[in-house]
């Protein structure tokens, strides 16, 4: 049986130690879209705001696609930058809408896979996180997003090169993984970051990775 590679080995033991991860309750592919590009630069209670705010304020995604620019914006304000947000979000939508003929991203999951991600990503400011979690958590096809947690954790445990940027870390963090670990190690690694790994001080002695980690304090 082959050496598991370093990625592997850490995800196996943050599933020791964690358990398989638990996602909220999947989205509409449209839905998780918006959400995403709502979720840039700012945390999970101030997207989850905005959304619903859009949710009440617009009675379908076609009616926020055709609305009030301003309306758009000020429904989205807890969200930060909304200025940039709503229009980017009108913007994609309005582009879906003129390249499928109706709003819906369904079609994505018989496309393969480089070629869905590679159509999500067209969009201005759908980058390979947004993509690869429409594509996972909403699609259910394998998708491993890199956000700033796993990032930063991946640096420290030498999973990928120091200088390597984080578009490219998408794809490198893939080919270290089977595809059915995406889920679990995606989740297991943000929380892993939130929780010990922090980004000004790392909680290093009591880290379930410390044994196996390049980066541990000392
Ligand atoms: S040992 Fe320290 S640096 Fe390494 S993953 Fe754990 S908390 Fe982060």
């Amino acid at each position: 049986m082959p050496e598991p590679t370093p990625a592997l080995r850490v995800h196996q033991r943050l599933l020791a130690h964690y358990g398989p991860a638990l996602w909220r309750t999947p989205l509409p592919p449209v839905d998780e879209l918006v959400s995403t590009i709502l979720s840039q630069n700012t945390n999970d209670v101030n997207r989850d705001r905005a959304f619903n705010r859009l949710k009440v304020a617009f009675a379908s995604w076609e009616a926020v696609r055709d609305g009030d620019p301003a309306a758009v914006v000020e429904a989205i304000r807890p969200a930060g930058l909304a200025n940039q947000k709503g229009p980017r979000i009108q913007t994609v939508l309005q582009q879906i809408t003129a390249e499928r003929g109706r709003l819906e991203l369904d079609f994505l999951k018989d496309l393969p896979r480089e070629e869905a991600l590679a159509w999500l990503q067209h969009f201005n400011g759908v980058g390979p996180k947004t993509a690869a979690i429409v594509m996972q958590f909403s699609l259910g096809v394998p998708a491993l997003p890199v956000d700033t947690h796993i990032y930063r954790v991946s640096g420290r445990l030498g999973l990928r090169p120091p200088e390597m940027n984080v578009e490219a870390a998408h794809k490198y963090l893939e080919a270290q993984l089977p595809p059915e670990t995406y889920y679990d190690a995606h989740l297991n690694l943000i929380r892993l970051g939130r929780e010990v790994c922090h980004a000004r001080k790392p909680e290093c002695p009591v880290c379930p990775l410390r044994e196996i980690c390049p980066g541990r304090a000392a």
